[in-house]
């Protein structure tokens, strides 16, 4: 094969190709997992077998209709906590000083 001036072996070309398509397709079942937990946390539910989406059904239907799996329950939702408010009576300021009270 002769890429302009440089001699690049065929063989080198398939290799390195199909190499990058077997990551791709070695990565994609554990990107689809991620995906499917990233929305169950999130709050929407989605069969974490194959991404189908629950919402809508029969609230006793107990498999995915899709793939057959057991349906679980979603996560609980994350425990976000609120920044603190700063005190002025304890003499607490907000980061950008009294101006924000105004
Ligand atoms: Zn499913």
């Amino acid at each position: 094969m002769l890429a302009g001036d440089l001699w690049v072996p065929a063989w080198l070309v398939m290799v390195l190709v199909s190499g990058y398509f077997m990551t791709l397709a070695l990565h994609a079942p554990g990107v689809a997992r991620n995906t499917y937990a990233e929305l169950r946390r999130r709050g929407y539910e989605v069969c974490p077998g194959c991404g189908y989406a629950l919402r809508g059904l029969e609230p006793d239907a107990e498999r995915c209709p899709e793939c057959g799996r057991e349906r679980e329950p979603l996560p609980p939702p994350p425990i976000v906590k609120e920044p603190k408010k700063p005190d002025p009576l304890r003499g607490e300021l907000p980061p950008g000083g009294f101006d924000q009270w105004s």
